[in-house]
């Protein structure tokens, strides 16, 4: 089994093979807190994180870093328009980004860059490649890269040789390939730039560093002169990453990057989606729609990263039915009571990891992972209907493999949604936004602990504890879906529950004889 990436640089499928395993670089580029992170920014950061997740799963040691662009064009209108000083107005949006980040389960990168705590460096890089005459300082007082000076350039993007404009120079951040000319590396100070704090010394005049430049020096800082994989969304591809390459590759005589992986956009259409708005457009729209991530993460999955998603309120109903099927099942499957001699189920644990493995190893085919998930659930159900409810002895090693697969895909609803659906029974079109309180933003108190059934392994009589005190908190707050549904995972694992005035006793049910 070997995982297939289509790489952009070669418009192939290739076998993935780290440079120095099992270490694996990962370079993504991250949010311009300029505002809040885009929806469609968001699908190009769950593939990223979806890759991660399945090279870890696959044995890797990922080492990714994501950086925070709050130094560029956007940033500094943004921090004038506001007149506040730069990093007083991004901070706020990165703070914004992490939170979204964290609601849509993004893993943490190891390293969050920012691109203003790493100047000096890409001063450094510039300073080289004026050594490399490959740079050159205009009668802007700006700093360019000669593209005529580096034969790969639009290798990675396709613009024809003859379409490049060298010696015609483009100042800003984003231009497109029409405009394909010298770009900037580092921008001379401007009394706007000035104004918000944005410009620093270097020896080539006053001024602050360029986009792409930017990603060049973090990328090489902390993992080096060959990254192993870089990812980005599609329209990161001209110029960005495009640049990045001739930058970096100038100034290490290195290849940059072995594998440029690039998510498609994401469309937001159909019917309207947000009361607030009219339409979704940031992650935080569609958590204050009441929508539990792992909804939007079915959603996503249901999309191979190559393809244009479609992102409309019927496909995420859609999407939050099946992740509510997988929360049912997970609970149903580890709340059974296991001593039923074995039956079929490892056999189609079996066959989930394997039908998982090819679908992930094909390019990250999530869309067939996600089937050969369902199926696995569909199947199991049908087992445990079968035995009367029953898990058999080895239930333990199929609830591993089915968290194993959905600890990849980040598909099943936490908690509450769980609770909803093992207290009524029919909760799967009852995903309202009360159920979904809570669900993904657990916090110290016992207000929003997930209301689960005990992990396998876990200490049963901390668990019934903490069940206990979750209950009482939320009968005193009145919340009597929570308060029930603690109620009802106790006593599903044996014990009797009292209500007293000064909290919720829990006893162990006498076995019964024999
Ligand atoms: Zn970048």
């Amino acid at each position: 089994m070997t995982l297939r990436l289509y790489n952009t640089l070669t418009r192939r499928l290739e076998e993935f093979v780290p440079l120095a395993p099992p270490r694996v670089t990962l370079y993504t580029c991250g949010p311009t807190v300029w505002n809040y992170a885009h929806i469609g920014n968001f699908r190009t950061f769950i593939f990223e994180d979806l890759l991660r997740r399945y090279l870890e799963y696959a044995g890797h040691a990922v080492e990714h870093v994501m950086n925070l662009t709050d130094v560029d064009d956007r940033t500094i209108a943004a921090a004038a328009k506001a007149g506040v000083a730069l990093v007083r107005h991004t901070a706020p949006f990165a703070d914004a980004f992490f939170e979204d980040s964290r609601y849509l389960r993004l893993a943490p990168a190891h390293h969050y860059p920012r691109a203003t705590d790493f100047v000096p460096q890409m001063v450094a890089l510039v300073e080289r490649l004026l050594e490399r005459g490959v740079a050159y300082r205009g009668d802007d007082g700006s700093v360019y890269f000669a593209i005529d000076r580096f034969a790969g350039y639009g290798r990675l993007s396709h613009v024809e040789r003859r379409d490049l404009k060298a010696g015609a120079r483009v100042s800003s951040d984003e231009y497109d390939k029409a405009d394909a000319r010298d770009f900037v590396l580092w921008k001379a100070a401007k009394p706007e730039d000035e104004a918000v704090g944005a410009a620093w010394d270097a020896p080539f005049g006053r001024g602050r560093p360029g986009w792409h430049l930017e990603c060049s020096a973090m990328a090489q800082c902390l993992l080096g002169e060959t990254v192993d994989i870089h990812a980005g969304g599609v329209d990161l591809i001209f110029p960005h990453h495009e640049d990045e390459i001739a930058q970096s590759e100038v100034a290490t005589g290195k290849p940059f990057v072995r594998y440029w992986l690039h998510a498609e956009f994401l469309q937001v259409g159909g019917t309207k989606m947000s009361k607030r708005y009219g339409n979704i457009v940031t992650a935080r729209d569609l958590r204050e729609d009441g929508w539990d991530p792992a909804a939007v993460r079915t959603l996503f999955c249901s999309t191979q990263y190559r393809k244009q998603l479609q992102l409309t309120d019927d496909a995420l109903r859609a999407a939050a039915v099946g992740a509510a099927r997988l929360a049912e099942f997970r609970a149903r499957l580890a709340g059974a009571a296991p001593g039923a001699p074995q039956g079929a189920l490892p056999v189609m644990a079996g066959r989930l990891e394997a039908g998982f493995r090819t679908a992930m190893d094909d390019d990250l085919d999530a869309p067939r992972a996600l089937a050969a998930l369902m199926d696995f659930v569909r199947e199991a159900n049908r087992e445990l209907d079968e035995r009367g409810g029953a898990a058999p002895a080895d239930r333990d090693a199929a609830l591993a493999v089915f968290e194993r697969v959905a600890g990849v895909l980040q598909v099943v609803p936490e908690a509450s949604v769980v609770v909803k659906l093992s207290v009524t029974g029919h909760g799967e079109l009852q995903l309202s936004a009360p159920v979904l309180e809570g669900a993904g933003t657990v916090g110290p108190g016992p207000g929003s602990l997930p209301v689960v059934p005990p992990a396998p392994g876990e200490d049963l009589a901390a668990w019934a504890e903490r069940l206990a005190r979750i209950r009482f908190a939320a009968r005193q707050a009145k919340d009597w879906v929570r308060a029930d549904a603690a109620r009802a995972l106790l006593q599903g694992q044996g014990f009797e529950v009292r209500d007293t005035k000064e909290g919720v006793q829990v006893l162990p049910r006498r076995k019964a004889p024999g």
